[in-house]
């Protein structure tokens, strides 16, 4: 007769942080930015939508050049449509797919004023009929301007997320539903900026900075960056002598 194995199966190691774990983390970033914000400029929802469009592939220092002489002339939809799209052409030259986001930002425009009053809508599904609105941007709108506990993924987000072991995803919707179910309820407004923020100025893609880091005892990533300092301070390596010496 066959034998049954009898040994007791392994637990799995939990795919994500516990709510207990992950609020330690948020606290620690909360230390370090008590009030998080967007570092994209905008005057109003309207302007923020524009922003958050036009900051695709871009940096928000290389949109907020572009935007402030933009906003200058045109902070509504109105003012936008009046400008047209050689006006708004003009502005956002210096930013990268300028051509497409022109076009995006006057049908936005258009499409505030012809189905939504002139306001900004309030909710994603409304917010994603925009031309050049995708979830992420909707969910950034809903956060910033709107008050929503929503957390837009992008890419500091989705790296930071899976290299902590917070909430590992292989794509922005797996990592934005990780998100969701381990970021407590007191965290989720300021949890999109504190995870941003620490991606684009310690956890940055290339090299982290793991030693200055306020999380890394809490971080699963195997592969922290030492100290350059420390580093530094054995000396370079050298390459070992192969020849064996005489006696
Ligand atoms: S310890 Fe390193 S890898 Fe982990 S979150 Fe901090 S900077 Fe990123």
């Amino acid at each position: 007769m066959p034998t049954t194995s009898t040994k007791p199966k392994r637990k799995r190691a939990p795919r994500t942080f516990g709510k207990e774990k992950a609020a330690e983390l948020y606290a620690e970033l909360a230390k370090e930015r008590p009030n998080p914000r967007t570092e994209l400029e905008f005057v109003n929802p309207y302007t923020l939508v524009v922003a958050v469009a036009l900051s695709a592939q871009a940096t928000d220092v290389g949109v907020n050049k572009a935007t402030k002489g933009l906003f200058k002339v045109a902070d509504t939809p109105e003012k936008m449509l009046a400008l047209g799209l050689k006006g708004v052409e003009e502005h956002i030259k210096t930013i990268g797919l300028w051509r497409n986001k022109a076009k995006n930002v006057i049908a936005l425009s258009q499409m505030i004023l012809d189905e939504f009053g002139g306001e900004v809508p309030q909710t994603r599904d409304e917010l994603v009929k925009l031309p050049g609105v995708g979830r992420k941007t909707a969910n950034v709108v809903l956060n910033e301007a709107f008050g929503q506990p929503t957390i837009a993924v992008d890419t500091h987000i989705f790296r930071v997320s899976n290299r902590t072991g917070l909430a590992p995803g292989k794509d922005p919707d797996q990592v934005e539903a990780s998100l969701e179910r381990t970021t407590p309820d007191e965290y989720k407004l300021g949890a999109h900026h504190w995870l941003i923020l620490h991606g684009r100025y310690t956890c940055v893609a290339r090299k982290p900075k793991c030693w200055l880091c306020s999380i890394d005892h809490l971080c699963k990533f195997k592969d922290k960056t030492p100290d350059p300092a420390t580093v530094s301070s054995l000396g370079p390596k050298k390459p070992r002598s192969r020849a064996k010496t005489k006696k």
